[in-house]
């Protein structure tokens, strides 16, 4: 049979050393550090054992825009905000069922960094409605993302930064020590909801500091010795 409209194209993210990633899904983690969570007045879990379950929503998969790109300041929003992000690339299709933490684990084959934007005021409208964050969150250019890194080139995480420079002046600044819930327990907790594929991706939750882009910003984000993010936004 043929098709009755252009089939879209997937999105490819760009591999250091050669390659791509396909991306089939992208999957966000709200509140993932007590300094934002605090920011955006939500209440911040005392400890791992009180912090209840992840917040999780998406974007489409082609609101993917690689690293160098220009971003256009989008439609329907006076507060376009950025929140930079560990980016997680899962690499293998999951077993059957829920994963534990070295299942998890294993499925991860590439790190990058990226910017989870967000119509802050869509999104703030449709909490206080109590109704969900889609319009804010998963739009067009919304998840600038750079080129990812294997894992094995990687190492450990654990004590890394998230830094994002806004015109030079530094705005966000995070340790991933911080994560409420690591990567293997983001993991774990999306294989509960999930049949979890090959070119998956995953945005971690931001520390503190998020706040307003305007058209003619440029953004430098990184994931410390391992991955930069560079942009702009443009007036669209
Ligand atoms: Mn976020």
């Amino acid at each position: 049979m043929t098709d009755i409209v252009p089939a879209p194209q997937t999105p490819r993210v760009p591999v250091r050393g050669g390659g791509t990633f396909p991306v089939r899904r992208i999957f966000c983690v709200g509140r993932n550090f007590a300094d934002h969570a605090k920011e955006m007045g939500a209440a911040a879990p005392a400890s791992k054992a009180e912090r209840g379950q992840p917040v999780f929503f998406h974007k489409p998969a082609d609101a993917i825009v690689i690293n160098g790109a220009d971003v256009p300041y989008p439609s329907a929003t006076q507060d376009l905000h950025h929140e930079v992000e560990l980016v997680v690339a899962l690499g293998t299709d999951a077993p059957p069922g829920v994963l534990d933490h070295a299942q998890a684990q294993a499925l991860v084959i590439a790190y990058g960094v990226g910017l989870d934007l967000t119509r802050r005021d869509l999104q703030a409208a449709a909490k206080a409605k109590g109704l969900p964050w889609d319009t804010g969150k998963g739009f067009d250019h919304s998840a600038p993302i750079s080129e990812l890194v294997l894992a094995e080139h990687v190492g450990d995480l654990a004590s890394r930064s998230l830094t994002l420079d806004i015109n030079g002046t530094r705005r966000q600044q995070g340790s991933l020590a911080d994560l409420i819930w690591d990567v293997p327990d983001i993991v774990h907790e999306l294989s509960k909801l999930y049949a979890l594929r090959a070119g998956d991706l995953v945005f971690m939750g931001t520390p503190a500091g998020v706040g307003p882009l305007v058209a003619g910003d440029h953004f430098v984000a990184a994931l410390e010795g391992v991955a930069e993010l560079k942009g702009a936004i443009v007036a669209s």
